[in-house]
């Protein structure tokens, strides 16, 4: 019984720090979601759709015709709402398509966030915003002229484990906190020497913009702060052949303005996912951290329990629950928050580039 109070007590903190439940909304309207770019992510964001309670997959845009007829099979969608990257901008007369969720590589985030929000959908762009703080002001500015809403994929701010973080570090629950260890890589064989992932005019860069942002965005919503400045270091390359045009591995530190200390690390050549807070008075840290879970995490009171939830649908259903109540977004998943999130990581890219420490 105690156990039970002390679990439900838990969820019910993270769920008021989250501010990003769904909202409860009693209709049988659903949000009408068209993905453009059917890849692995893609695909996770589908079954997310498919269980949730708010949202419909009702169209998809992709360059693959094979696609088309596979995922039309699998979601039911209709030859009438499915496009190509040409006719792309033909959704704008389709009166079904409520959200346009761009899942492309990073390099072509800005342009289809742009045509869906001249189409006058709501848009969702995944992580990272864009390549550049300057195509993240043009998706903004875009979003905003067209009056459509604007997020940015950080399913992260929709599960519970990353969300106590953030309440043990802003609510101050250990004192201030002093020093943040936030690091996730993955060992990647690239076996297709072409992957988007290591060519720089479609990624934007390596691990850093991928991965990286994840620590970026959890070292912000721990301590609730800017960095002021950033250092930063390439890793040694142990595959040249593969990475030619963008790192293989940085780790790199922010320091911020209430005298916290973030160092943080991203890799495709090891695998890492951990987030490790220290404050005055305690520690709390996950680990997995940063990926589809389950995660784990403890604070230096004890174990951290929360129900593992599927990320995707979680995002979806809650997003779905503002757009279709005509609410405002949530600003932790606006597009200012990518904008700096890209900020940092072309401060971080100087940074290791030049050796010298960079203000953000
Ligand atoms: P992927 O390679 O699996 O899919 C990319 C899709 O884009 C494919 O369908 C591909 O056909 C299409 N595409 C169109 N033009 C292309 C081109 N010129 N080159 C390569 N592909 C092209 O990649 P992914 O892992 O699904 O990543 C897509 C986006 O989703 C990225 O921005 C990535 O950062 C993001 N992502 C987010 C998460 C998350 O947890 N939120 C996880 C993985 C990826």
């Amino acid at each position: 019984m105690t156990n039970r109070r002390v679990f439900l007590k838990q969820i019910s903190k993270a769920g008021l720090s989250l501010g990003f439940a769904p909202l409860l909304f009693n209709s049988d309207k659903k949000l009408r979601v068209a993905l453009v770019g059917l890849g692995r992510y893609a695909g996770y964001l589908a079954e997310g759709i498919k269980a949730s309670k708010y949202c419909e997959l009702k169209g998809i845009v992709t360059g693959t015709p094979e696609k088309e007829i596979k995922w039309a099979k699998e979601y039911g969608i209709a030859k009438k709402d499915i496009y190509n990257y040409d006719n792309f901008d033909t959704i704008a007369q389709n009166p079904d398509i409520d959200l346009i969720y761009i899942v492309l590589p990073n390099a072509m985030h800005a342009e289809f966030a742009i045509r869906a929000a001249n189409a006058k959908k709501h848009v969702i762009v995944e992580k990272p915003m864009a390549v550049s703080v300057k195509e993240c002001e043009q998706i903004i500015a875009a979003c905003k002229k067209n009056k459509v809403q604007l997020a940015v994929g950080y399913r992260l701010h929709f599960e519970p484990y990353n969300m106590e973080m953030k309440r043990l570090g802003q609510e101050k629950v250990f004192g201030e906190v002093r020093y943040i260890d936030a690091s996730l890589g993955y060992g990647i064989d690239f076996e297709n020497p072409n992957d988007w992932h290591i060519k720089k005019a479609l990624s934007g860069g390596g691990p850093l913009t991928n991965l990286g942002v994840y620590c970026i965005q959890a070292a912000r919503y721990i301590t609730g702060k800017e960095p002021v400045s950033v250092t930063a270091q390439f890793s040694p390359i142990t595959r040249p052949a593969l990475f030619k045009e963008v790192e293989e591995a940085i780790t790199w530190q922010m320091r911020f303005d209430n005298k916290a200390v973030a160092t943080c690390s991203s890799s495709y050549s090891y695998g890492i996912d951990r987030l490790y807070a220290s404050a005055e008075n305690g520690f709390f840290e996950l680990s997995p951290a940063i990926s589809y879970g389950p995660f784990i995490g403890k604070t230096s009171e004890g174990v951290m329990t929360f129900p593992e939830i599927n990320q995707q649908q979680t995002q979806m259903d809650a997003i779905a629950s503002y757009l279709l109540a005509n609410k405002e977004l949530p600003k932790h998943i606006s597009g200012i928050e990518g904008l700096l999130d890209v900020k940092i990581i072309e401060a971080v890219y100087k940074a290791a580039e030049t050796g010298k420490e960079v203000l953000v």
